[in-house]
């Protein structure tokens, strides 16, 4: 996973290569006359203040992105924020001086951009959830990262891991992190990476520490390899072949 191209902001000229959420192939290119950004009012307004400085400016922007394989050619809308960044550049005549460039943010791309690839076998309930988190990364990572722990409940659910506990005759529902430790003996291996998960999950919903774009992008490279581990068709067929020939102890 190429983490720069969701983490840091663009010029308008220079898109990151976000990958196509429909083909999962091509590059997403910004068409050419579609990229529109203007400086928000309490911005323009600020410019009279004694104090005033380039970094106050803030815009909006909005563009529509093609997608570059030509077979697909899938269009997604994408809006987000921008700001200005200082860099060191020459005059005419050769002096140092210091310029600025606008440079922007993405917050929302229709359709949502796909920043793992889970595998097809991937129970809707559980895909469902991590679709909404892809969808909202850009613009809410704690809210991101709470449908990534509400994914991982529905996980545990589908590997049979119950919900509730009884104690004094009396149901109650069981922590995230309980029903992570019951996880069955076949799938142990994945414990410490689910708990992982969850702390990530934790910090989401309830906010003792703010939580980063790199925080989300942790528990996805962690979910991800989760997923493989119990969905991935090519993963167990691998792991089955490797069981035959180590029963054999050669060629099966
Ligand atoms: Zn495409």
């Amino acid at each position: 996973m190429d983490r720069r191209i969701y983490k840091l902001p663009f010029g308008k000229d220079k898109a990151p290569d976000w990958i196509c959420p429909t083909c999962c192939n091509g590059v997403l290119r910004i068409m050419d006359n579609t990229f529109h950004f203007e400086e928000r009012t309490l911005s323009k307004d600020a410019h009279s203040h004694e104090a005033w400085e380039p970094e106050w400016i803030e815009y909006v922007y909005s563009c529509l992105l093609r997608c570059s394989n030509d077979a697909c050619g899938e269009i997604v809308a994408n809006n987000g924020i921008g700001s200005v960044d200082w860099y060191s550049g020459y005059d005419n005549n050769e002096t140092p001086v210091q310029e600025w460039d606008e440079i922007f943010s993405p917050r929302y791309f229709e359709p949502h951009l796909i920043i793992f690839k889970y595998p097809d076998e991937t129970p809707p309930e559980i895909a469902s959830e991590i679709d909404q988190s892809f969808s909202l990364f850009f613009s809410n990572p704690a809210s991101a990262s709470n449908h990534l722990r509400i994914s991982l409940e529905h996980l545990l659910t589908f590997l049979k891991v119950k919900r509730q506990g009884t104690k004094k005759g009396k149901r109650f529902f069981l922590s995230l992190h309980r029903r992570i430790n019951l996880i069955p003996i076949k799938f142990e291996g994945l414990k410490c990476m689910l708990l992982a998960v969850k702390w990530l999950g934790n910090a989401g919903s309830h906010a003792k520490k703010e939580i980063t774009n790199d925080d989300v992008l942790d528990a996805y490279e962690i979910m991800d390899a989760v997923l493989r581990e119990i969905f991935d068709n090519k993963s167990k067929k691998a792991k089955a072949l490797a069981k035959k020939i180590n029963k054999k102890k050669g060629p099966k």
